[in-house]
């Protein structure tokens, strides 16, 4: 059978080259970087060889790159450090409603600590609302977290402008770039960004490590206490293989960044055409054009999304209904009510993520099985007969 993987927004495998770039600090070069001999200074130039690299990506400092477990570790370092740090300054952070759960959950759990949450609106295309953003800027108001690019329906918010905003009125600007990485043009100086969460796997590398930024003269609460690595801020021996291997994932992302995202927009460009052109009753979800290169999201009205999931694996065709962390729940995704799609409708949310590896045939395929498929499903559902029935009578 064919296999057809449409899910790289949750996880891609490791890139061969990454691999072979990570593995001979397994067992050879194995060396604890924070050791003084040889074997520790040999695995020491691969640590801040591949900092210098990613900094250069970023267009910062490579001291001011702290390695962390991974995207989710960042982000809740980045709420939490900062909450911390700047509580006597004021308690009031302003997010989105389209945010990562680890954003959402750290501020929910700050809430419990006396922090003022703002959960700024989006419009019906997952985009921020400035005006509103500049309203809620308060003299209490220590930091703005705004996703860069939203990883269910893939919209792209306008990070410089948020930048410049946080800048003039002397707040704190933290994004979590994971989904954004190769896909959109960042420079942190340039965008005036203070904090951002990075992670590898959702780019051909390595699971379990990801990467915070924090301007130098932000301060930030050190998240693991222990020994001195990551200057004091993130204890905890360096995990340098993964390290390396984020390194060569991000540089290949990016420096190839041009040529990946043509190839991806036109398989893009090319499901939601044929999805738009041969299924009736189907909804694009997030914004036409600023948009993550490699993302499809579409309601089909009258199914449920995790019928259509269940069919679409029997296939070999492996998609997410709403996002990974949320499936499981049946609850419709906070990101699409928060674009007010109504939840009979919203539940019905399936994403496609394309990657390297896929090609036109695959949508061939992807595109016979879902019209075969919610022919079935639409021939099970009540509400479809009926709006058929109605729809003779008209
Ligand atoms: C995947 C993801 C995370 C979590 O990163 P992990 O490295 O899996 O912890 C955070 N934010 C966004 C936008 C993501 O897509």
């Amino acid at each position: 059978m064919r296999r057809v993987y449409l899910d790289h927004a949750a996880t891609t495998g490791v890139d061969r080259d990454v691999l072979e770039k990570m593995t001979p600090y397994f067992s050879d070069t194995f060396g604890n970087p924070n050791s003084l001999h040889s074997f520790g200074r040999e695995a020491e130039k691969a640590v801040t060889s591949s900092r210098d690299a990613i900094a250069k990506l970023l267009g910062c400092k490579p001291n001011e790159l702290y390695f962390t477990s991974g995207g989710t570790e960042a982000d809740n370092w980045a709420i939490k450090g900062i909450y911390t740090a700047y509580k006597n300054k004021g308690n009031h952070i302003i997010t989105t409603k389209i945010e990562h759960k680890a954003v959402l959950a750290s501020c929910q759990r700050l809430q419990k600590d006396g922090a003022e949450i703002t959960y700024l609106d989006v419009d019906k295309y997952g985009t921020v609302d400035l005006e509103q953003l500049k309203n809620s800027i308060t003299d209490k108001t220590i930091l703005v977290s705004v996703i860069t690019a939203n990883n269910e329906v893939g919209t792209i918010q306008p990070i410089a402008e948020i930048g410049r905003i946080c800048k003039e009125r002397g707040v704190l600007f933290h994004t979590d770039a994971v989904q954004a990485i190769g896909a959109v043009d960042i420079d942190v100086k340039r965008d005036n960004i203070d904090l951002l969460s990075l992670s590898a796997h959702k780019v051909y590398g390595p699971k379990g490590i990801g990467a915070l930024y924090i301007r130098n003269g932000v301060k930030c609460d050190r998240y693991i206490s222990g020994g001195s690595q990551e200057r004091g801020m993130r204890a905890g021996t360096t995990n340098v293989p993964l390290i390396v291997g984020m390194a060569a994932a991000f540089e290949k992302a990016v420096l190839n960044s041009e040529e990946n995202n043509k190839k991806l927009i036109r398989l893009r460009d090319e499901l939601i055409q044929r999805i738009e052109a041969g299924i009736p009753n189907s909804y694009l979800n997030g914004h036409r054009i600023n948009r993550l290169p490699n993302n499809v999201n579409f309601c089909f009205e009258f199914v449920e999304g995790e019928s259509l999931l269940l069919m679409l694996d029997m296939q070999g065709i492996a998609v997410s209904s709403g996002s990974a962390c949320t499936s499981g729940s049946l609850e419709p995704s906070h990101v699409l009510s928060a674009m007010g799609v109504p939840p009979e409708i919203a539940q019905s949310a399936t994403r496609f993520t394309f990657g390297r590896e896929n090609t036109m045939e695959d949508i061939d395929y992807v595109v016979e099985c879902l019209k075969k498929n919610l022919m079935t499903l639409r021939a099970m559902s009540p509400l479809f007969k009926q709006e058929k029935g109605d729809a003779k009578h008209v």
